[in-house]
């Protein structure tokens, strides 16, 4: 039996090409710049090998040519050009890609940046023109033709006069519809700006050559739009710091000046260059939820993508900047990734380029890294926290916390590596400010041992550190917490609780603060304080506060103990109180639990009765 060729219904292929594979009208100007790029390339390579061809960069260039009276736009370029055949084959067979089989002719792997590869972005043309002409003269042949089609119903070639080498595309622009609008292709501004989103970095000059009546604006020199030169392809050694403050400018990565600048590229087992940015400023939505992560994403030169998540793990997510690869499997579209892989590898790479080169800011230029910490430092707390912890690892040595010895913010490698030898934990308190922790009673003792305390001033602060539970082997504690795990106190607590009339005394008023704390008893850690509270267990009274703040507030409370300072001399007020008027114990319990609680920040439940209360011990 012989086989039966499939028949592609052309016209509703067509179809689909030019409705379902773009999500925007705009890209039919990319594609065709792209293909005009491809077409010098060739030139190009052709005259390496062709020594009567004259390859003077110079002379070859794209041009756009907008025209509202005609309703035309018009893609001229000086590369290599089409024959009669070229024009059938590569223009008349959709998915028919010239470029990809010069590559595979030339055996071309990399170094040329040819673009081309689908055999479709030419159709793209049709998403904005009703009619499209090809005017073209192929190198090395004397007639030139032209190509024309309205779409679905094919296409026509004749033979034409044209002098150059090269091809000049004339699209017909649409008419303008009640849903869309096609006029903006023919706008200067509008052009422009698509050109240089796109198309910034195509190698030969994009030149607009606007047909006003206007003498003036005909006298006027011929624009160059795009940059041309992408810098990341440029040596390391020949960019200035200004230079990578200029690409920050001009990509608006930012209105701030960088605090960095990372260039990378890597000729490994996948090929990219990226340039990544440290803003210096926290962009006024970062902690919101309109921000959006994400670096640029270039496929040889050619924007795929504004914003590409997958490039950056959340605890980077202010990291500004573009990779560039030639490496990536396009989808058809060249909007997306056929296959992630390239792009895993890429994210994991530039990550840890990141995480090196904040240790390094943070080792040479310890005041820039401060200043970047004090913006982004939340950020990579909330990295140590969230996914279960597992970036912790990352994360751990990036973290800074204020220190009550320094004044200042240390990394946890700093405060470990001057732990005194008797020293078991790593302290912290938690408070709103820094004044509140400093002034907090619980610190009284850790501070008098020559420990040094860690301020925790951050909502994620505490969740960041339960998270890590431990770094270089030491625990973290909250000063505030039951044990201390600080010898030499033990004994004293052994005298006090068995003392039968201080435990009746303490019994007492644990009633009286029944549903509101855990125990009632001596403490170790006051000095000159009377009374403070303190916390069993996992939740301490900062993430109290955090999770009563939530939305789904679901009511969960640290287990408190109120501590009191036998030292004290309320505390001998209570004895007394205990063995003469018990009244009294309930007035004196209720105030200093009251106290306790506004040292801690927490709100007390009946000030009224509270003031009423101060007044009753006044008179
Ligand atoms: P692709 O660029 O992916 O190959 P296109 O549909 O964009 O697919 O273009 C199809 C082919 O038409 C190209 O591969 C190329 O051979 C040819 N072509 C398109 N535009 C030009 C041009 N301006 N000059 C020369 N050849 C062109
Ligand atoms: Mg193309």
């Amino acid at each position: 039996m012989s086989k039966q060729q499939f028949k592609a219904e052309s016209k509703r292929l067509l179809d689909m090409m030019i409705h379902s594979i773009y999500t925007h009208k705009e890209v039919f100007l990319r594609e065709l710049i792209s293909n005009a790029s491809d077409a010098i390339d060739k030139f190009y390579y052709k005259s390496l090998t062709d020594d009567s061809l004259d390859f003077n960069k110079e002379q070859f260039y794209i041009k756009v040519v907008p025209n509202k009276e005609t309703r035309t736009l018009k893609i001229i370029d000086t590369g290599i050009g089409m024959n009669k055949e070229e024009l059938e084959t590569n223009l008349g067979t959709i998915a028919k890609s010239g470029s990809l089989a010069f590559k595979k002719e030339n055996e071309i792997k990399d170094g040329y940046d040819i673009i081309g590869q689908f055999g479709v972005g030419f159709y793209a043309a049709f998403m904005v023109a009703d009619v499209v002409t090809v005017i073209s003269k192929a190198f090395g042949s004397d007639q030139a033709y032209r190509w024309e089609s309205e779409g679905a119903d094919g296409y026509t070639i004749e033979p034409i006069e044209k002098e150059s080498i090269g091809t000049e595309i004339i699209l017909k622009i649409k008419e303008n519809t009640e849903d869309e609008s096609y006029d903006e292709f023919l706008e200067e501004y509008r052009l422009k700006s698509i050109i240089k989103k796109y198309s910034d970095f195509i190698r030969y000059p994009i030149k607009m050559d606007v047909n006003l009546e206007n003498e003036e604006a005909e006298k006027g020199e011929e624009q160059i739009i795009n940059s041309m030169v992408p810098i990341w392809k440029k040596n390391k050694s020949e960019l200035t710091d200004e230079d990578y403050e200029n690409f920050y400018t001009e990509k608006r990565y930012g209105f701030d000046k960088p605090l960095k600048a990372i260039h990378i590229s890597v000729d490994g087992t996948i090929r990219y260059n990226a340039i990544l940015y440290i803003p210096e400023k926290i962009p006024f939505d970062f902690y919101s939820k309109e921000f959006e992560k994400g670096l640029e994403l270039y496929s040889n030169g050619v924007l795929i993508m504004d914003k590409c998540a997958d490039l950056l793990p959340d605890h980077f997510s202010f990291v500004k900047g573009m990779v560039d690869s030639e490496d990536l499997s396009l989808n058809i579209s060249r909007e997306m990734l056929q296959h992630d892989r390239q792009l895993k590898l890429i994210a994991k790479n530039i990550s840890k380029k990141i995480k090196s080169e904040l240790l390094n800011l943070l080792k040479n230029e310890r005041e820039k890294y401060e200043e970047f910490f004090q913006s982004f430092g939340r950020q990579l707390k909330y990295g140590v926290y969230s996914e279960f912890g597992s970036n912790k690892e990352v994360l751990q040595d990036l973290i800074m916390f204020y220190s009550s010895q320094e004044k200042k913010l240390v990394t946890l490698d700093e405060y470990v590596s001057r732990m005194p030898e008797d020293q078991k934990y790593i302290y912290y308190g938690s408070g709103e400010s820094i004044e509140r922790i400093e002034k907090l009673p619980q610190a009284e003792f850790v501070t008098e041992k020559g420990y040094e305390i860690l301020y925790f001033t951050e909502d994620i602060d505490e969740f960041a550190i339960k998270m890590l539970m431990s770094y270089k082997e030491k625990e973290f504690k909250s000063i505030s917490s039951g044990d201390l795990g600080i010898d030499g106190e033990e004994s004293n607590e052994e005298t006090v609780t068995s003392d039968n009339v201080n435990k009746e005394l303490f019994d007492f008023m644990k009633n009286i603060l029944a549903d509101k704390v855990k125990d009632v008893r001596v403490s170790k850690r006051l000095k000159s304080h009377p009374v403070c509270l303190a916390t069993e267990g996992e939740i301490s009274i900062e993430m109290e506060k955090i999770l009563a703040a939530m939305p789904d507030n679901q009511n969960i409370k640290a287990d408190k103990v109120l501590e009191i300072n036998k030292n004290h001399e309320v505390f001998h007020s209570l004895q007394d109180a205990f063995a003469n008027d018990k009244g009294k114990v309930e007035l004196y319990t209720k105030l200093l639990y009251n106290q306790a609680l506004l040292i801690e920040g927490l709100p007390i439940q009946d000030p009224v009765e509270f003031t009423n209360d101060i007044c009753k011990v006044m008179v």
